[in-house]
């Protein structure tokens, strides 16, 4: 394989059994059309890594011209049985569970998510292909009595060529659940991942050929956003564009869909959640939580609990206590297993949150611990607690994506519903109290695709995953999420020649 002197010293160290850094079309490495490579870095350090090939338009051709042929009536997937689908992704998650200390140690390496934090992770994405493996044989339409003098039955059927669009913040887990549901569903597939962390995307779908995906069906195409992805987006042969990222590119991507075939687009974009602390909670259960839904990742989860919403009666001791926890979550190198926390995955981001930090100082949220950089080396930020913010700051609106805890306080559940909801997105919400009606009552009117009562962050494959508003469009995960790669066609057959 290529691999530059750099990646060959550093991820020598990792046991790399033949991690390749070309594109993967058609089951075979191969280097981008114009010859181009792209460096990338580990975040704790800066330094480079490796040299990944650069796909652009032209490999994104030859990429959906590779998944077109697998998804032909006649081709070696689409004769598959289900269950023979089933099996492959039975034998994908032995393989994610084989190799899990691998690809945690390279995604920790690539994106800076400390170690217990990817191992977790390699256990929840197998998961998430067994459970998705079971779903390939129960794919199934209904038979439906009508009008007709005949009968009606319907059939669901794989869309076609999707375009999987990944972001860099969990991208094994966002490779696996978007490519084993695809799967299971029968399409075939052009893979971008995100510019960031091109690295697990190539150790998975090398797990996938061996396998035993067939040629065409899983083609990886690493580079940048406005080529390969744009390319993907106005491909006139792809179905469907699955993607998670931003709200920004959310936007261009159904304007893209729009502008070309109509492709069928789900998106899993930002957000901007509400947690809500009633006075009845118990602290301390609830301050560690509240600290971890905001924290973990560094604060890059697109659900992390940014507004914290708490009652006027407790609101001073939980600010005391929240302080005292931030204050002892340790920061710094992601492969030691004592750091809760590791670095912003980029330069570019670490520079965005602390300039999110100034606005809030400014604007006239109380800074109370953290708010600064972390040495010179890596792109480290301090756990940052604001009190007294307001609804109208800057840090309680806009998505930081960063390691900051916003609190602000609130009197009762009708204020504090419309409080929460007053926003653009609609991901995740969370409250904490031990009164059923005001839970009950919360997760009704909340506008999120997820509400978490007296806890935060959990959940299985099993759970259907989204967002109301601004953060998105379809879901993930579950019964539903499966739907999102199939179309549904109706079958009328006459039973007399009446209608002949
Ligand atoms: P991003 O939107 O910048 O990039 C995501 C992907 O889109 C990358 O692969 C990128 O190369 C590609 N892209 C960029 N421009 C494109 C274009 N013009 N056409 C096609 N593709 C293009 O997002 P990011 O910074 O990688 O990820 C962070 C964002 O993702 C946050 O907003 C976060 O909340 C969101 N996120 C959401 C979920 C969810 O499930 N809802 C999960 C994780 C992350």
């Amino acid at each position: 394989s290529r691999r530059s002197p750099a990646a060959q010293g550093r991820l020598g160290a990792l046991k790399v059994r033949a991690l390749r850094f070309e594109l993967f079309i058609d089951n075979e490495w191969v280097d981008a059309e114009s010859g181009k490579t792209f460096e990338t870095f580990s975040p704790h350090d800066g330094k480079v890594i490796a040299k990944v090939a650069e796909g652009d338009k032209a490999d994104i051709e030859k990429a959906v011209a590779a998944a077109r042929r697998a998804f032909h009536r006649k081709s070696e997937w689409r004769q598959l049985t289900a269950s023979a689908r089933g099996r492959l992704l039975h034998r994908f998650a032995d393989l994610i569970e084989r190799d899990a200390q691998y690809l945690a140690t390279l995604e920790s390496t690539n994106n800076g998510a400390v170690c217990t934090m990817t191992h977790f992770l390699m256990s929840g994405a197998a998961n998430y292909a067994r459970y998705t493996a079971g779903l390939a044989d129960k794919i199934h339409g209904d038979t439906i009595p009508s009008d007709f003098e005949g009968f009606t039955y319907t059939l669901r059927q794989p869309v076609g060529v999707c375009g999987l669009i990944l972001p860099w913040n969990v991208p094994v887990l966002m490779f696996v659940h978007k490519v084993v549901t695809a799967l299971a569903a029968g399409c075939t597939m052009v893979v971008k991942p995100a510019e960031q962390t091109p690295l697990t995307a190539l150790a998975l779908v090398a797990l996938l050929a061996e396998a035993g995906v067939p040629r065409g069906v899983v083609n990886v195409v690493n580079g940048y956003g406005p080529t390969a992805g744009a390319a993907l987006t106005h491909h006139p042969h792809v179905a469907k564009i699955s993607f998670t990222g931003s709200l920004e590119v959310g936007k261009l991507i159904q304007q893209a869909a729009g502008a070309t075939n109509l492709k069928r687009v789900t998106l899993e974009l930002g957000g901007k959640s509400p947690l809500v602390i009633f006075d009845d909670a118990d602290l301390n259960v609830a301050v560690p939580v509240a600290a971890n839904g905001v924290f973990l990742h560094q604060g890059q989860i697109c659900v992390a609990a940014s507004r914290l919403f708490v009652q006027s009666k407790i609101y001073d001791e939980f600010v005391k206590r929240a302080v005292e926890f931030a204050k002892t979550r340790k920061v710094g190198n992601p492969f030691d297993k004592t750091n809760q926390n590791g670095p912003q995955v980029d330069e570019e981001m670490m520079n965005k949150v602390l300039g999110y930090i100034e606005k809030g100082k400014a604007e006239g949220a109380k800074l109370l611990t953290g708010g600064k950089r972390i040495g010179t080396t890596g792109y480290f930020i301090e756990p940052t607690v604001f009190a007294d913010v307001t609804d109208n700051m800057t840090i309680a609106k806009e998505e930081i994506f960063g390691p900051v805890q916003s609190i602000l306080k609130f009197e009762t559940l009708d204020e504090v519903i419309d409080r929460a909801n007053d926003t653009n997105y609609g991901l995740a919400a969370g409250i904490f109290t031990n009164n059923v009606q005001t839970a009950l009552q919360f997760s009704k009117h909340a506008e999120a695709g997820t509400v978490w009562v007296n806890c935060y962050l959990g959940g299985g494959p099993q759970g259907p995953f989204g967002g109301f508003k601004d953060s998105g469009l379809g879901r993930e995960s579950g019964l539903e999420g499966i739907l999102e790669y199939l179309e549904t066609k109706t079958v009328n057959i006459a039973v007399s020649n009446k209608f002949c």
